[in-house]
């Protein structure tokens, strides 16, 4: 049986990464896709585990070549979805896991319309800029320009993205439930949960 495919987006702060670090040790059976970009390594990033790290040169080369299976340019920078790494790990009988911002969902569907979406949210928008301040990354500017971004993604992903689920992140542990429950609903990631660790 073909490995299942499973689409995670969110609007910034919504505490996405660390939801999916969090349940990803649980399903051994699924791999995580690493995303080509422009923006340069974050501290403790690593080539090609978190990101293949490119120029905007390289990147456009790919697009040409018709190298991704989606792509689009996030707050200024490239990132897209390498086709071979897709296909090798579900070759090789894998679940994928991507990471794609919610207009980048939509290009992926169309290559893969069986692919199951999640959307995870804060539980509110004040909750959101709270999150926001405490990181202390964003300037009085930067934080209005995301918060301005974060309602058009929010408000396109519910009415556009087709996302069979939704996750409201207030608490994390019971969003981890959440997202587990959700995950062993699909056949071949209950028998890697079962498996398993
Ligand atoms: P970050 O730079 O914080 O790692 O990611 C910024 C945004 O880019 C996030 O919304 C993330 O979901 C999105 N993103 C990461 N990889 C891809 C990709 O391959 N394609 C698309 N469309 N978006 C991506």
């Amino acid at each position: 049986m073909p490995g299942t495919l499973i689409v995670f987006s969110a609007a910034s702060g919504a505490g996405k990464t660390t939801l999916m670090n969090r349940v990803m040790p649980s399903f051994p059976n699924v791999v995580y896709s690493v995303s080509a970009t422009t923006r340069k390594p974050r501290s403790g990033e690593i080539d090609g585990t978190h990101y293949f790290f490119k120029t905007e040169e390289e990147f456009e080369k790919m697009i040409e070549k018709n190298e991704l299976v989606e792509w689009n340019k996030v707050h200024s920078n490239y990132y897209g979805t390498p086709k071979s790494f897709v296909e090798q790990k579900l070759a090789e009988g894998k679940d994928v896991i991507f990471d794609l911002d919610v207009f980048g969902k939509i290009n992926f569907d169309k290559v893969y319309p069986q692919a199951i979406g999640i959307l995870i949210l804060p539980p509110n928008l004040e909750e959101l800029e709270k999150r926001l301040c405490l990181r202390k990354t964003e300037t009085e500017e930067t934080l209005r320009l995301r918060m301005e971004n974060a309602k058009k993604e929010i408000d396109f992903a519910l009415n556009k993205g087709k996302y069979q689920h939704v996750i409201y992140n207030e608490d994390l542990e019971a969003a981890v439930i959440e997202l587990e429950g959700i995950m062993v609903k699909y056949s071949s990631l209950k028998s890697s949960i079962q498996s398993g660790s």
